[in-house]
């Protein structure tokens, strides 16, 4: 990632500009990130020496609310990936209608290579870094790529240290213990499963048990193959970073999950053909669901993309450039800021509730979801047959109309988000 990234996302802008009634504040306002802060992160490792690492925290736009965004530890975070997915996250949560604006950090860093106690104090040594621009009214970090409640827990721990007070709405995705939320783990499939019900007669009609296949076996692309597999599906090939597995009858998704959570892998799995990694994207399927990378599907592989629709679990896996091709041949696309967006609702129930100083049930949580993800989705879906635009031009227009009516209620003087502490 990056500058390519950050390059697609401005193209996406663009065209939702073109598509929306915009105001000229909210086009200027749009265009740059309201702080980016790069901090260095000294970390007493195991063997007694101090190594640094490059940390960041972008928080994109707050007008509707406290930045919302979660924290990457990969070797690949940069400012500009950092600043692309803040950018994103903007337009997620506007999609939503959730009371927040868009954020992201990350810290370059190989995690498999540091120990567990290495790893913790880097996530605390972060948060002290960026305590100065986060909190639960002004950015409210999250998990993503390689952090996970474990993590979550640590930041909210030190948090906490540094304001002597117990702050738990700071970030979310926090472990249940310290007032995380039941539901948090599964939030992105079971959303992402909503969207697909809602769309399934426009996009598939006719079809009683659609196919479908999933590039990427963690978290999101297994729970939602179970889902669609319960809801008469046949998931008919899934791939991860090592193989496709295929079979055009339907794999036994129970078989294939025990398989991966005991080996790590879907290679050698008893059940279905084993395929190049690949593969799965080239399958020929009603419904091609991405749920692993960005950028998974660009301009040299999307004519052999054979599916009636794709689904995008994953942030960023289609590019701009594929996008035109994939309009060509007649595939619809269901955008990651519409299809993904389960996770950040999800995170803002996690927000209230402890803002509220209460436990939400589960039964409360996946109603809501639900709700959100099947208002959120008729609207785009009537705003894209309407205007005749595509599907991710109208979850972006509908995002862009909302933050021009919060940037013009603004005024029109100088104000340009909450300072900074
Ligand atoms: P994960 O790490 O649990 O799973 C990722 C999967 O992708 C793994 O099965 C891995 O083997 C596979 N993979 C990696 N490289 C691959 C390659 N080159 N080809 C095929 N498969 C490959 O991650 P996750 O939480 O399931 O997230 C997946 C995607 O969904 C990411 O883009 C993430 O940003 C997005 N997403 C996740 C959430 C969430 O709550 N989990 C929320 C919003 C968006």
């Amino acid at each position: 990632m990056t500058d390519d990234l950050l390059e697609d996302a401005e193209r996406r802008f663009e065209d939702a500009c073109r598509a929306a009634h915009l105001s000229e504040d909210t086009k200027e306002r749009m265009r740059r990130p309201e702080t980016s802060l790069k901090v260095s992160i000294p970390v007493r490792m195991d063997d007694g020496t101090l190594q640094t690492f490059a940390g960041y925290r972008v928080r994109y736009d707050s007008t509707r609310g406290p930045a919302k965004g979660g924290v990457r530890f990969h070797p690949s975070v940069s400012a500009a990936e950092v600043t692309t997915l803040a950018f994103w996250m903007t337009f997620k949560t506007a999609v939503m209608d959730l009371p927040f604006g868009g954020g992201k950090g990350g810290v370059a860093v190989d995690p498999k290579q540091l120990s567990a106690a290495e790893l913790e104090r880097l996530a605390r040594g972060y948060t002290a870094a960026i305590a100065d621009v986060i909190g639960p009214d002004l950015d409210v970090p999250a998990p993503d790529v390689a952090t996970n409640e474990m993590v979550m827990g640590w930041m909210a721990h030190e948090y906490a240290k540094i304001e002597r007070s117990h702050q738990p709405a700071v970030l979310t995705g926090k472990p249940l213990a310290l007032g995380g939320i039941p539901g948090r783990s599964t939030a992105t499939s079971d959303g992402a499963f909503h969207v697909i019900k809602q769309l399934q007669e426009r996009v598939l009609s006719g079809i009683d048990s659609p196919t479908a296949a999933i590039q990427g076996f963690g978290n999101a692309g297994a729970q939602l193959a179970t889902l669609l597999d319960d809801a008469g599906w046949r998931v008919i090939a899934v791939g991860d970073s090592a193989v496709t597995i295929h079979d055009a009858d339907g794999l036994d998704i129970d078989v294939v999950r025990k398989h991966k959570d005991e080996t790590g892998s879907l290679a050698d799995c008893p059940v279905g053909e084993e395929l190049d990694r690949d593969a799965v994207l080239t399958v020929e399927v009603d419904a091609l669901i991405p749920a692993a990378l960005e950028g998974a599907i660009h301009a040299d592989n999307a004519r052999d993309i054979r599916a009636r629709v794709i689904f995008e679990v994953a942030n960023g896996p289609v590019t701009a450039d594929a996008d035109g091709l994939l309009d060509e041949a007649g595939i619809e696309i269901v955008p990651d800021i519409l299809t993904n967006a389960g996770g950040v609702t999800v995170s803002w129930f996690e927000w209230c509730q402890n803002r509220q100083g209460d436990r939400w049930t589960l039964e409360t949580v996946k109603r809501r979801l639900e709700e959100r993800m099947v208002t959120e989705t008729t609207f785009i879906a009537d705003l894209a047959s309407d205007r005749e635009i595509p599907l991710r031009t109208a979850a972006y227009v509908h995002a862009l109309e909302r933050l021009t009516a919060a940037i013009d209620a603004t005024g029109t003087s100088d104000t340009f988000g909450v300072q900074v502490r």
